[in-house]
This record gives C-alpha cells, sequence and structure tokens, in this order.
C-alpha cells in the first residue's frame, strides 16, 4: 500500500486486512511502537521521526525482516509505508524473493497535496501524533515523500507492478476500487 502521508494508506489497509485476512506491516505503526516502549530501536528512530524525516534505510530493512519472520506462515502481508525508497524496494524484492513470495503489486493511493495537507491538519486532532502536528513537519513529511519516495513508482512500473488509484472521494468507493485490482493480482 503505497502513497504520501495521509492518502489513506492505513485505513485502506485495515479494510483490507480484515476482507481478506492479510497481516499488517506498517513500519510507521511499528515504530510508533518501539518508540513508545523505549526501545533502542524506538530511540534510534525518534528523531528522525519528529522531524518527518525517513528513519534510515538499513533500521526499517532490519525492523521489517523480523517482522517478517515474526509473522511466520500467513496467507499474506500488506506492507503499508514500506518500501519508502528505492535501496528498500531492492531489498524487500530480495527477501521476499528468497522466501519464494515475490511482491504481487503496488497499489498507489493518488491524491493532491492540498488534499493531504487539509486530511493531515484533520488528523493532528486525533492522532496524538508528534509529525501531525506541526505545518513545517508537514510539509517537509510531503517534500521527503516527492525527493526520496515517489521513485520508488518506477521500480514497480518496470515490474508491471504498479496500480495507481484516485484516493479522493468516498471510503467504500475507494476501497472498492482496490479489492477490484487486488482481486485481478
Ligand atoms: P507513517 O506512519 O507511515 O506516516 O510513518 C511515520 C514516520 O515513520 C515517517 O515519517 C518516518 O519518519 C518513519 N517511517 C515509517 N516508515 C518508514 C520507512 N519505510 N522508511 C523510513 N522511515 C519510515
Amino acid at each position: 500500500m503505497f502513497g504520501p502521508p495521509g492518502a489513506g494508506k492505513g485505513t485502506h489497509s485495515e479494510l483490507l486486512v480484515n476482507k481478506y485476512q492479510l497481516t499488517h506491516i506498517s513500519t510507521g505503526d511499528l515504530f510508533r511502537k518501539n518508540l513508545g516502549e523505549g526501545t533502542p530501536l524506538g530511540l534510534k528512530a525518534k528523531t528522525f521521526m519528529d522531524q518527518g524525516n525517513l528513519v534510515p534505510d538499513e533500521v526499517v530493512i532490519g525492523m521489517v525482516e523480523t517482522a517478517i519472520k515474526d509473522a511466520g506462515h500467513v496467507k499474506g502481508i500488506i506492507f503499508d509505508g514500506f518500501p519508502r525508497t528505492v535501496a528498500q524496494a531492492g531489498k524487500l524484492d530480495e527477501l521476499l524473493i528468497s522466501l519464494g513470495h515475490p511482491v504481487s503489486g503496488m497499489v498507489s493511493l493518488e491524491v493532491p497535496d492540498e488534499e493531504l495537507k487539509n486530511r493531515l491538519k484533520l488528523r493532528a486532532k486525533t492522532s496524538g501524533r508528534v509529525d501531525d502536528q506541526d505545518e513545517d513537519k508537514i510539509n517537509n513529511r510531503i517534500k521527503v515523500y516527492y525527493a526520496e519516495t515517489q521513485p520508488v513508482i518506477d521500480f514497480y512500473k518496470t515490474q508491471e507492478k504498479y496500480y495507481p488509484i484516485h484516493g479522493v472521494g468516498k471510503i467504500e468507493e475507494i476501497f472498492g476500487m482496490i479489492c477490484d485490482t487486488i482481486d485481478k493480482l
């Protein structure tokens, strides 16, 4: 599940998990859990997250590798907020190919910047997330998305695994389009 901050990745991942009995690996959620528990991993990630910057690739990849192993034998995994750099996408391919289950597809939620900013400002009221609270941090996360994360689209386009979805409108309608895409994979 791919897209800029505020595109709806978390919302639709949860719906997909319920509908298809998938295992959800959200790197943002895992980092927040580690932060909350004060683990060394959480401490490593904190300064990057607070500023809306990306946590270094090797830290993220190590955490995802552990999460995949911990998941054990599952029906399928939905990665949410990962990979966020081309290096992470390359590593994920290596890992999943070695396990005999390559990536099926990248569902990319496409939402204009102004809508993203409005959604994140609204989410700030209830999310309790430090990185939602401040306009500069929101702008930085969107900037980082374009600089470091958007190139991941080309990585999956080359593999013919890129499925863009217009992410503005009623949640049920967007979810319907996502399911139509997944059902064809
Ligand atoms: P999210 O909940 O997906 O918006 O992630 C919150 C924050 O966690 C991001 O702004 C990054 O600081 C960090 N983060 C989450 N996923 C990744 C990732 N795949 N690569 C690097 N940093 C990440």
